[in-house]
């Protein structure tokens, strides 16, 4: 059986693995120059290697550990104190032990109960089915109030989601609540995230090592411009250098990107993939010489700000250097997505100033803009009702996304299980390969 997977970030890297180790012949397509979409690296001068965005996991993500223990890369796996705090006018609260909590000035007595609890209550699982049905915003305020919805989930919710935050579902927020509170344990309630030393590209390199090992194929600078859909199912798939049949077609893509790869397809299901809304994300990092703060996670409650959280690790290897990533997520056409580099690098950095009067512009050895139109599903109630599935219409022909893990969160833990699952499914399904023409 000959397997195409498009895109080669972690769902594609992982389902490709599954597939090779089961002696599938597989093809991964890849149209960056590198792999790993949203776990690649980026490359400064002086060959400094940097994680694209900043990747974390929570204890309990047990399928990435023990993957990575297979792919014998478990010594990458690193903890760091989970603290994290609220920039609230101008002023850092920290919120990362009981303690803390207790004095949090942003609430009132009563206001810090009422979240407590409900912080309390979503450690347990929870009929994800209502919550999906109601917004988060209506859920929040009846449940804590409107004092600590205005205070502070707004402002969070507002820098998760934009332009879309009342729509986003109450589901959303329990699993994240649920996520977020089992790295903190009992009595002090303090925690620890993870982190891989080198990053998440460690993974794909790691993944990449592996399937080619097992004789799978990986192209880079491939990109894939159209999937030719027949009356059998899925024909050939036309890339920037040309076109190829295989047994199946696995999209390991996000669905607006699925969608631009088969215009010939019904509008029935074109309409019912148009229904999956996605986030965009601009993220600037910056390498500095000297921390900014000492915090992971810092929340900003000013929706003045251009970015509403501030992310802060050591470099991976290099110890001596802070990378601080300041994401912003928006809607994929926000004015900011056509802004240039060194206008957001003015606009975030004259934010920053204000917040740490010692920081100093000298301090940034590199700033780079990352920018995604496409990088993550929004809950929006109801989701589940809209989550495309991983069969298509068109057989042989598939989607994998992390919009299909709902109702859990979007994580590397999610996609890492999900593809699992999926390789197992195509394993599972009797041989029907398709032959057709190439597309000339
Ligand atoms: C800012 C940010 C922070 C995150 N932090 C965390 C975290 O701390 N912990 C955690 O667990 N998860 C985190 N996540 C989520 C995690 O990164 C994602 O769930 C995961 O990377 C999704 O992988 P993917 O393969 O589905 O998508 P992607 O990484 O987007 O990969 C898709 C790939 O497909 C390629 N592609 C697209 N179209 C084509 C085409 N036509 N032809 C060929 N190739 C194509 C792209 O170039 C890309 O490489 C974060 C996500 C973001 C955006």
């Amino acid at each position: 059986m000959r397997v195409s997977i498009i895109g080669g970030g972690l769902m594609g890297m992982t389902l490709a693995y599954h597939l090779v180790k089961a002696g599938v012949d597989v093809t991964v397509l890849e149209q960056g120059a590198e792999l790993g979409g949203m776990s690649g690296e980026l490359v400064f001068d002086q060959g400094l290697r940097v994680p694209r965005s900043q990747q974390t996991f929570v204890p309990s993500d047990s399928g990435l550990q023990a993957l990575c223990a297979e792919l014998g890369i478990d010594n990458e796996l690193v903890f760091q104190s989970a603290r994290a705090g609220f920039l609230h006018q101008e002023e850092i609260h920290p919120l990362s032990n009981i303690i803390d909590f207790l004095r949090f000035p942003i609430l009132g007595l009563r206001d810090r109960i009422r979240l407590g609890n409900l912080i309390w209550r979503a450690r347990s699982p929870m009929d994800w089915e209502i919550l999906d049905a109601v917004t988060a915003k209506d859920w929040l305020l009846e449940t804590v109030g409107g004092e600590v919805f205005e205070r502070l989930w707004k402002p969070l919710l507002e820098a998760k989601f934009d332009w879309v935050y009342d729509h986003v579902s109450a589901a959303f927020v329990w699993a994240w609540l649920n996520r977020m509170s089992s790295i903190r344990t009992a009595p002090h309630m303090a925690g620890s995230i993870g982190y891989l030393k080198r990053g998440h590209y460690a993974l794909i390199e790691a993944l990449a090592g592996a399937i080619r090992s097992h004789g799978g194929k990986i192209e880079t600078g491939v990109r894939v411009r159209e999937i030719e859909l027949t009356q059998d199912g899925v024909g050939s798939i036309r890339t920037s250098k040309q076109a190829e049949t295989f047994d199946r077609v696995i999209a390991a893509i996000a669905t607006p990107n699925f969608m631009h790869l088969i215009p010939s397809a019904s509008s029935i299901y074109l309409q019912q993939l148009g229904q999956s809304k996605y986030l965009g994300l601009i993220c600037p990092v910056m390498v500095l010489e000297k921390p900014l703060t000492d915090y992971w996670t810092l929340h900003l409650t000013d929706p003045n700000y251009p970015f509403a959280t501030i992310i802060e690790t050591p470099h991976p290897t290099q110890s001596d250097l802070s990378l601080v990533y300041l994401p912003r997520y928006t809607a994929p056409d926000n004015d900011w997505m056509g802004v240039s580099d060194e206008d957001i690098r003015k606009a975030w950095i004259s934010h920053l100033k204000p917040l740490f009067p010692e920081f100093d512009e000298q301090q940034v050895r590199w700033f780079a803009v990352t920018r995604s139109r496409y990088v993550e599903p929004i809950y929006a109630i109801h989701a589940a009702r809209h989550t495309p599935k991983f069969a298509t219409p068109y057989t042989n022909l598939y989607l994998a996304n992390s919009s299909q893990v709902f109702p859990e969160l979007p994580t590397s833990e999610a996609v890492i299980n999900h593809a699992r699952r999926l390789a197992q499914e195509i394993l599972r399904q009797p041989m029907n390969s398709v032959s057709v023409q190439a597309v000339p």
